[in-house]
């Protein structure tokens, strides 16, 4: 039975990987699909929801009812959610919008093209659709590619609905991820974003020890691969081998995405965050000596249950003082069945909870406006992503796609391919985007 699927990806990078994952099964069985289409060609739409914060949530179930709607209006005949939103409330979801014909969590997604070829007594060969599945080189992103290297999380961090979504921490074995590179690399892609919902545990379940230095060392040295960014870091216990490895391979970006929440000892106790902010300023000092020039993104949080005034200062003194090159921030989000859900008040008002987030990133503006004009006149390597209007639109090695900062070439003067490499002067700074010619 010939299926023509719309696929619709709600939240992170790690959804994506699983919807394009899905996709490729799709394409190993012959069913026509698009990915997050303008329009609906199919009989089936699939959302993959997200279900990590309120926003998040609310985001992907006004996605489904905008599609029940559709299915009202005959548009498509079924809707089939999966992901993060229906692991967590499966049995609500199915009370509340029975419209939805098939659920699916955040792994048994892979029943559904059995699901699919039994319903039309088809006896697809399933071990095979994987097989071809596992060789396919499908991904929605172009000239570069997210990288999954594991699912899960171990740390539980008093806020984090993740781990009781996800599960513990999975790693994938790593032959599975050097493969899947190199057979990327042959279809043309050079650039690896590498994200877990935490990196630095990676290979302790499976080798019974932490493995992402060795791991990014390998893929690095796969010839075609530029540049292989690293995102998701988790402070405690971090793997200093991998600091060597970032600083030894020239095409292992100099970057690193490490969420660090907060800095006050209060806060960082009560998130169940396993380091002191000792710990955190040192380790920050070690990467920068271990790394020269090394760009740092991290991800703060205000408002957490029982943030003083005297926390949210040592937050920000910290900000001031570390001047992270890429910050992003966000406001506590009670979730349910986590720890400080079950044992704390949600007690800091949402006024001040946005007062503090927008002092915060007022901070981050200032800070990150100074950094980057330090970076005029400085030439650098640069991809091309796309253009738009006037202007080609790229990044350094030290940004990530859609996170980070961008850099603006004039279209007219220029022609450039997408996903190739250049050489760029940079000749002009905002706060967060830079202007630049081509140094030819
Ligand atoms: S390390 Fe990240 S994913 Fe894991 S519990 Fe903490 S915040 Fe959640």
């Amino acid at each position: 039975m010939k299926h023509t699927i719309d696929v619709i990806t709600m939240g992170c990078s790690k959804n994506l990987v699983d919807s394009e994952q899905l996709m490729r099964r799709f394409q190993a069985i012959g069913y026509d699909f698009y990915h997050n289409p303008d329009q609906l060609h199919g009989d089936i739409a699939v959302v993959n929801t997200c279900g990590f914060i309120g926003d998040a949530k609310e985001e992907s179930i006004q996605e489904i009812l905008d599609l029940c709607a559709r299915k009202d209006d005959g548009e498509l005949e079924r809707i089939f959610v999966m992901g993060c939103l229906s692991e967590r409330y499966l049995q609500d979801l199915k009370a509340e919008i029975p419209e939805v014909d098939r659920f699916y969590g955040k792994f048994d997604w892979k029943d559904m093209i059995n699901d699919l070829e039994t319903e039309s007594a088809s006896e697809a060969n399933m071990p095979e659709v994987i097989e071809k599945a596992q060789q396919s080189t499908l991904h929605t992103t172009g000239h570069f590619a997210y990288i999954k290297i594991s699912e899960g999380c171990n740390r539980k961090c008093a806020y984090c609905a993740i781990p009781i979504i996800t599960g513990p921490h999975k790693s994938r074995p790593m032959e599975d991820i050097l493969d899947e590179i190199e057979r990327l690399v042959k279809d043309g892609v050079h650039e690896f974003q590498i994200i877990a919902q935490e990196l630095t545990f990676y290979g302790v379940d499976l080798y019974h020890e932490q493995k992402i230095a060795e791991l990014i060392e390998k893929i690095a040295a796969i010839p075609g691969v530029e540049w292989v960014r690293l995102h998701y870091a988790y402070p405690a216990q971090f793997p200093m081998d991998l600091l060597r490895v970032i600083r030894e391979n020239k095409n292992v970006c100099n970057y690193l995405d490490i969420a660090l929440q907060h800095i006050s000892d209060n806060m960082l106790a009560r998130m169940h965050r396993h380091i002191t902010k000792d710990e955190t300023i040192a380790l920050i000092k070690k990467m920068r000596e271990e790394v020269p020039g090394i760009c740092i993104r991290t991800t703060l949080m205000v408002g957490f249950p029982g943030e003083t005034e005297e926390d949210f200062q040592e937050l920000m003194d910290f900000t001031r003082d570390v001047k992270f090159d890429r910050m992003g921030a966000f406001a506590y989000s009670e979730e349910d069945d986590t720890f400080a859900a079950i044992n704390y008040e949600d007690d800091i008002p949402d006024e001040i909870k946005q007062d503090r987030l927008d002092r915060l990133m007022a901070l981050q503006q200032e800070i990150s406006a100074e950094l980057l004009e330090k970076k005029v006149g400085q030439t650098c390597k640069i991809i091309i992503d796309r253009q738009e209007g006037d202007w080609f639109i790229g990044r350094t090695e030290q940004d990530s796609p859609e996170v980070d900062c961008e850099i603006l070439i004039p279209a007219s003067s220029n022609t450039l391919a997408i996903g190739h490499f250049y050489d760029a002067t940079i000749t002009r700074a905002e706060e967060f985007d830079l202007y630049a010619e081509i140094k030819h």
